[in-house]
């Protein structure tokens, strides 16, 4: 057995371990395989296990593993921050982007999606804390935002996105992500009938899922340490 089919059995057990103690049904819960700064062979080696669907963060990086890859049919999604000149490459390559903070930003993504590929899938990024991660809307700004994606041609809003910062413990890791889940829950009361919560990795994953994440995103844990970015 490969190192990746190991560490993604273990994914999987940790996902399922942490449905069954949030008494959530497995099938709730996608897993997204983070393979930025990882090269083809790696992202093949999980496919070969079954994995689907990957998330890479740096656009140019992103870009060749999925021409190289194309013929595996595998689901890309862009969880980076997305710059304006990068936008036409995400357009026409990635399946899913899940760090649209900025009208701007998804009004670009709608006008530079091919007309012949499915429409871009996004998810609104939302920054509950105000830390660190500076990327996302405040979660007043929310609604605004949603709206105004969904209304544009070529994008489909999916959901919300979070990146919290490191919690101390569970408990607190657990609030963080409940904080995501309120502004998931009240755009949904307002009728954009969103379907992602996607938040959770490699060392939080389990505190995601009991708050109600629904695609957790994990790459340490899949393909081992990445050095540090530059
Ligand atoms: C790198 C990254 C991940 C994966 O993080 P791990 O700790 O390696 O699991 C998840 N989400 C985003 C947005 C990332 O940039």
């Amino acid at each position: 057995m490969t190192m990746i089919e190991t560490n993604l059995q273990a994914v999987h057990a940790r996902i399922e371990q942490a449905c069954l103690r949030a008494q959530r049904p497995l099938s709730d819960v996608t897993l997204l395989a983070v393979s930025k700064t990882f090269g083809p062979e790696a992202v093949q080696a999980a496919f070969t296990c079954g994995q689907l669907a990957f998330g890479e963060s740096y656009v140019q990086e992103a870009v060749e593993k999925i021409l190289t890859l194309r013929h595996l049919g595998l689901q890309w999604h862009c969880i980076g921050p997305i710059q304006s000149n990068k936008t036409r490459l995400v357009a026409e390559h990635f399946d899913w982007v899940h760090t649209v903070d900025r009208l701007k930003t998804a009004q670009r993504l709608s006008s530079q999606r091919p007309a012949h590929l499915a429409p871009l899938q996004v998810c609104i990024q939302v920054n509950v804390d105000g830390g660190a991660t500076k990327s996302g809307v405040a979660p007043d700004q929310a609604l605004v935002l949603a709206q105004q994606v969904a209304a544009l041609p070529n994008l489909r809003l999916r959901g919300v996105m979070s990146i919290p910062e490191l919690a101390p413990d569970f408990v607190a890791a657990c609030a963080l992500f409940k904080g995501v889940k309120d502004v998931f829950d009240a755009l949904n009361a307002e009728g954009l009938g969103l379907d992602t919560l996607s938040m959770g990795m490699s060392h939080d994953l389990e505190a995601a899922i009991h708050a109600g994440s629904t695609m957790v995103r994990v790459g340490t844990a899949i393909f081992g340490g990445r050095p540090a970015p530059a």
